[in-house]
């Protein structure tokens, strides 16, 4: 996986901050999450095409994560585009797009099929072989979810050297993928990790938008590899925080904490805050493994 963050600012964007989206990279896959304002310059910036562009997930109404999508969809029209588009949204989406569509007399040549979220529980929302995403909600001012996209199990490795030592049929081969032990003619039963290595670790991501500190979500993406929490605020206006229903970076971190995750990613800064060091000592005091994240930031895993 590889996410790409296009804007890691809030409400209000900045000379070096745009508002919230991120593009998540999964095996050639391009999935966009929230679109704010200068999303398709960002998405320039970093040469990825929009009409690669098949899925895109918004996590609620604020327009700091969607005003950037009237103009992308707008763009994919004029590229030609003629795929389907899945759009994971609140409800409300569909009837916004379609007012701005009618008033500019757009008629697009390209279907957008429409996913609303589940108001209460974590859900799988799509799925491949390979990967499977979930929504969950948000604890924010309006009805907000975050995504969790979890790559599946992989299958073991053959040794290709212990097969021929065994002269195990081809046909055998994806019950040993399986983790199944072989049974040989003479009656002995090899044991798989002799004849199959462990795959790559799979990967997770979770996307935690506007959010007040809420502890159980937590439980929502348990020993993430990634998570991307927001960090509006540092602990002093922890007040401010609870008022506007948004977290601090202290807050965040336990939330990482919580989640055991391997790595946090901190983003959502309020326009107020130029220097964001303080973001990073208030985090790491939590959770060591933080990282601030800036338009253009990029992070493989
Ligand atoms: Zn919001």
């Amino acid at each position: 996986m590889t996410i790409h963050i296009l804007g890691s600012g809030s409400a209000t964007p900045t000379v070096t901050r745009n508002p919230t989206a991120q593009l998540l990279e999964v095996s050639g896959r391009y999935f966009l999450i929230d679109c704010g304002e200068s999303c398709q310059i960002s998405l320039l910036r970093k040469k990825i095409p929009l009409l690669k562009i098949n899925h895109i997930f918004i996590s609620h109404l604020h327009g700091d994560h969607w005003l950037g999508l009237p103009g992308l969809i707008s763009s994919m029209h004029l590229a030609g585009r003629k795929l389907p588009l899945k759009l994971f949204c609140p409800a409300g989406m569909e009837q916004i797009l379609q007012t701005i569509f009618s008033h500019s007399e757009t008629q697009l040549q390209f279907e957008i099929e429409f996913s609303f979220h589940h108001p209460t529980e974590k859900k799988v929302i799509w799925e491949n072989a390979d990967l499977e995403i979930f929504s969950f909600p948000l604890a924010h001012r309006i009805p907000c979810h975050g995504f969790l996209f979890n790559e599946k199990k992989r299958l073991r490795n053959i040794r290709r050297e212990a097969i021929e030592v065994y002269n195990i049929p081809v046909e055998e081969l994806i019950n040993l993928k399986l983790g199944k032990d072989w049974l040989h003619p003479d009656g002995r039963i090899i044991d798989n990790r002799l004849l199959t290595k462990d795959p790559k670790p799979s990967s997770s991501y979770a996307y935690c938008s506007d959010t007040e500190f809420a502890p159980h979500l937590a439980s929502y993406f348990p020993e993430v590899s990634v998570l991307y929490h927001e960090a509006t605020f540092t602990e002093e206006l922890i007040e401010r925080a609870k008022l506007t229903y948004h977290s601090t970076a202290y807050q965040a971190a336990e939330i990482a904490y919580l989640a055991g995750a391997k790595k946090l990613l901190i983003g959502h800064f309020s326009s107020r805050y130029k220097d964001l060091n303080p973001f990073l000592l208030e985090s790491q005091k939590k959770f060591a493994n933080t990282c601030l994240v800036f338009d253009g930031f990029s992070l493989d895993f």
